[in-house]
């Protein structure tokens, strides 16, 4: 795009939303710039910060008059690259975009603005005697429009579902400005395709979320937390299986730390001392949560079954919420990673009960590729998910798309996801093939192109951008 068109648009969008709504140059703070992924910053053409649905109507459908590609922005937590922009984009944030609008009793649901970050949305359902189900470590910052538009999993998936399960209704801006207002509070509407769910994970690249009816869930009694030892990973897929025949849906979270992570993570707490003494081959962190007040009782009772039984070989249970937090603390230093390591992240699903045999292999061919690498491995295992993080400091000259390639491939062998959680992105999106068929990457295609015919939302986000035909080979997308 000629500089004179990229000048254009700028002063157009000042014209339009005013001079206070739109950043530029050295105006840009460095939070629009990079997100979680380890992707380099890159400064945008300008940042624009609409305050309604008509606001961001107006962004879309000038910048779509003007054929100017845009990156929605929510609260910049991504591991995926998703809301990270190139020279020449603008960046529309829905920081501004923020606030509850309803809670609806009867319905059990809250009427949200997208920039409302989980937090809030979790503190106000608390208030209103519900809960959110969704929860995750950046709930702090993360959007609730980012958490939709990457379909967000979080420490709840095995309770409550992912992001997806939390909506009813939606609102979207479209790339040409128009409002697709599906603020639908039923539980049952069959009425033709499922609109909503098309912009449910699809990472800015089909629209922009605007507002959303989020479902309440009753609010559970307590929550029981407890950290197990276990000697293997058959052993913990057992332990989870029997929790779950007796407790159902009332186990929330079966977080998985092989011991390099449990240590990471242990080291990083403010006792620096492990709450099970000992070291073991395997822990599970798991939350139980019911409706009736037992204070834990049911739960220890199981677990000490569990401990007789030798699957469990030892284990604590959180006697106080200072008590919970600290073991929450372990599983949670994933937030310091980027700070104590230079992570390359890996986010991917795999059948249940094959993850053991997986880190197992990645351990082996990493060791026999890079003798001095060192790894962790962790993750919601109760849904199937694990995450591997390889510190690039400890295989210096290697690059991040040679560790890529092997562990996608391994990914792909094991007939995995590449993207348990975390979405595309730029960082995943030449592996998209390794987990999609040409059918499937040819249907996005389309979806894409009868939403957004001029490319200009999140381009070369999941998919390549229009005219990229490298990329598009390497994706093996026609
Ligand atoms: C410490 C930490 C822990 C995390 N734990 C988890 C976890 O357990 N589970 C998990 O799933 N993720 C996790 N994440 C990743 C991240 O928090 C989630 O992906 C989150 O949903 C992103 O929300 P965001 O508002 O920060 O979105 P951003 O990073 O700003 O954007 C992410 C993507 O969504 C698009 N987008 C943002 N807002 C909108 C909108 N309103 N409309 C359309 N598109 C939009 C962007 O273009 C981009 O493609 C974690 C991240 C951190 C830093």
């Amino acid at each position: 795009m000629a500089e004179q068109t990229m000048k254009a648009i700028v002063q157009t969008l000042i014209d339009a939303l005013g001079a206070e709504s739109v950043r530029f140059g050295d105006a840009i703070e460095p939070r629009y710039l990079g997100d979680w992924s380890g992707r380099s910053p890159v400064p945008p053409l300008a940042v624009v910060l609409p305050r309604s649905t008509d606001e961001v109507a107006t962004v879309l459908r000038l910048c779509n008059e003007a054929r100017q590609s845009v990156v929605p922005q929510g609260g910049m937590t991504g591991l995926a690259g998703g809301a990270i922009p190139s020279s020449g984009d603008i960046c529309l944030s829905l920081e501004r975009l923020v606030g509850i609008e309803e809670v609806d009793r009867a319905s059990a649901t809250m009427t949200v603005l997208a920039g409302t970050t989980l937090q809030t949305v979790q503190d106000a359902a608390q208030e209103a005697g519900f809960e959110f189900a969704l929860d995750l470590g950046a709930r702090g910052s993360c959007q609730i429009g980012g958490n939709l538009a990457t379909n967000a999993g979080g420490v709840r998936v095995l309770q409550s579902g992912t992001a997806r399960d939390q909506v009813l209704g939606l609102e979207a801006v479209l790339a040409d400005g128009s409002v697709l207002s599906s603020m639908n509070k039923m539980v049952k509407n069959n009425t033709g395709y499922d609109l909503r769910n098309l912009f449910i994970g699809s990472e800015g690249t089909l629209g922009v979320i605007t507002r959303a009816v989020l479902r309440l869930k009753p609010r559970r009694a307590a929550r029981n937390t407890a950290l197990c030892a276990l000697s293997d990973y058959d052993g913990a897929v057992a332990l989870l299986r029997s929790l779950q025949a007796t407790f159902g849906d009332e186990i929330g979270a079966f977080e998985i730390m092989w011991p390099e992570f449990y240590d990471f993570g242990v080291a990083l707490t403010r006792s620096r001392q492990s709450p099970l003494g000992e070291a073991y081959p395997l822990y599970a962190l798991i939350e139980q949560a019911g409706f009736s007040d037992d204070h834990g009782e049911r739960f220890a009772a199981a677990l000490n079954a569990q401990l007789e039984a030798g699957v469990v070989m030892d284990a604590v249970v959180a006697q106080s919420q200072a008590e919970t937090q600290a073991l929450w603390a372990i599983r949670e230093a994933t937030a310091e990673l980027p700070v104590k390591i230079e992570p390359i992240n890996f986010d991917v699903s795999l059948p249940i009960g094959e993850i053991g045999h997986f880190v197992n292999a990645c351990r082996k061919d990493f060791t026999a590729r890079w003798p001095t690498h060192y790894g962790l491995y962790f993750g919601h295992i109760g849904d199937s998910n694990l995450h591997v993080t390889l510190d690039a400091r400890s295989i210096p000259g290697v690059t991040v798309e040679e560790v890529d390639h092997a562990l996608y491939g391994m990914v792909r062998d094991y007939s995995g996801s590449i993207s348990a959680e975390h979405g595309i992105g730029v960082l995943k999106r030449p592996f998209l093939g390794y987990s999609r068929s040409p059918a499937e990457l040819a249907c996005m295609q389309a979806i894409k192109h009868a939403l957004d015919p001029h490319g200009i939302l999140n381009p070369g986000k999941v998919l390549p951008a229009a005219g990229d035909q490298d990329a598009r080979n390497e994706q093996g997308t026609q």
